[in-house]
């Protein structure tokens, strides 16, 4: 059996985590399955799994491995810093290299603080905000995702909405009632919860990509920043995943708008874990030990996870005339590729893309803008395109509320092997 091993695996691991997974997005429940494949090791576009089975992987451990898994630059550099010990609970030179690094990208950032994840970023973000605003309430987008903290969790994308809800138990009412929540792309009604003069932040993915990829525009954020401006609201992009990804130096470099406060992970880390937020040195110097505004870790700038985002970024910055033009091209070969397939057999698809991300929806509307239209598009259809192309060798992700990323190390053959697997798919989806 192509899975026996992951099965065996899963059976085991189900009793002893809940739902055999330490994150719900690796389950694939949602593509009707009832185990995830298991990974035992990858390189390139690859990963393999537990029964020895290779893919080319679309979720590149959902955006961090943008050069591919276990690049030769950043795997000497991680080699490295392991024989110079794990985490020491003090300071080390890579982690202001790294500080210096990834400002030099973000102009809008006097100063960065590291964390562990994206989520104690974003959670960071909004505390700072909360203490330079002295306001409670904090607006998001629905359908847009910033990490697992209780104030984020409301009307949330990702995981939840794969799962089928958006806000998570668990979380006191009073919390809840400080998180706004409007449509992503609705003007008027951000400015309605603004003029109240009493919302610290306004969060945003400034590309949503957690409800699937969803177009943003340089329009729709400068009238967020104006609307910011106007109101003494402080507007921080999420770039977990748009960072380093949608251009070298994020959204706010591709659509030419500047936030007062920048959560990253993912790419800055290598695939190791790391996240930084930061953003104007009035607002940053209010955090500990300057001010009052505490944030800390046990592992944050952990040694060996920032040496392994110092040479993926550097090797970013170093390409940066040629990198994000390839992958874009990529992505651009795979979504017409895909459109002629869909068209040959009559399968009504949309594909949302930007540099190296790319979301296909089956449905027949003309645009997906909103998360009205995506939980509207068919997941039977997507389903079938995911299992079809597991049991080909290649990975999508396992929702149709997330996008596909296309790293450095795909190639043409993997692209071409991929559009193959994706005409067998599409074939048995236009004959359901
Ligand atoms: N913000 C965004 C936009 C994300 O996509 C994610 C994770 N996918 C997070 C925050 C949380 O990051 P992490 O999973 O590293 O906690």
């Amino acid at each position: 059996m192509r899975y026996s091993n992951s099965e065996k695996i899963y059976e085991k691991a189900v009793k002893i985590i809940p739902g055999g997974v330490n994150s719900p997005v690796r389950a694939f429940k949602s593509v009707d399955k009832t185990y995830p494949i298991f990974v035992n090791r990858g390189k390139g576009s690859k990963i393999y799994d537990e029964d020895g089975n290779e893919y080319i992987d679309y979720i590149c451990s959902w955006g961090p491995l943008i050069l591919g898994h276990n690049n030769e630059r950043v795997l000497k550099g991680v080699r490295e810093a392991i024989e110079l010990g794990s985490s020491f609970g003090l300071p080390t030179k890579m982690e202001v290299e790294l500080a210096e690094l990834v400002c030099k990208c973000y102009p809008s950032m006097d100063m960065i603080r590291f964390t562990t994840s994206g989520t104690e970023a974003t959670m960071a973000a909004v505390r700072v905000a909360r203490a330079f605003t002295n306001r409670n309430k904090i607006l998001k987008f629905e359908g847009c995702y910033h990490g697992h903290s209780d104030s984020l969790l409301v009307s949330s994308g990702s995981g939840l909405l794969t799962d089928g809800y958006q806000d998570s138990n668990g979380i006191t009412e009073g919390v809840l009632k400080d998180t706004l929540v409007a449509p992503f792309g609705n003007i008027q009604k951000v400015k309605e919860i603004l003029e109240t003069k009493e919302v610290a932040c306004l969060i945003m993915e400034p590309v949503p990509a957690n409800m699937g990829l969803i177009n943003s525009s340089k329009e729709f954020l400068q009238a967020m920043r104006d609307i910011c401006d106007e109101t003494g609201t402080l507007l921080i992009f999420d770039e977990v995943i748009s960072g380093f990804r949608v251009a070298l130096g994020g959204a706010q470099e591709y659509y030419g708008i500047t936030p007062d406060i920048t959560t990253l992970g993912k790419i800055i880390g290598g695939g190791y874990p790391v996240g930084a937020f930061g953003g104007k040195k009035e607002i940053m110097d209010m955090i500990a030990p300057v001010g009052r505004v505490y944030h800390a870790g046990t592992l944050s700038g952990n040694p060996v996870a920032v040496r392994a985002g110092f040479e993926m970024v550097s090797h970013l910055l170093e390409n940066r005339e040629t990198l994000y033009k390839e992958l874009e091209e990529k992505v651009i070969y795979m979504t017409d590729s895909i459109e002629k397939i869909a068209k040959k057999y009559d399968v009504p698809i949309k594909i949302n893309k930007l540099g190296s991300l790319f979301t296909i929806f089956f449905s027949d509307l003309d645009e997906i803008t909103d998360l009205e239209h995506v939980i509207n598009s068919n997941t039977t259809h997507y389903s079938i395109y995911f299992n079809t192309l597991l049991d080909n060798g290649v990975v999508a992700p396992p929702s149709k509320y997330e996008a596909h990323f296309v790293s450095v190390a795909h190639t043409k053959e993997d692209l071409d092997r991929t559009l193959e697997v994706i005409d067998m798919a599409f074939k048995k989806i236009g004959e359901t």
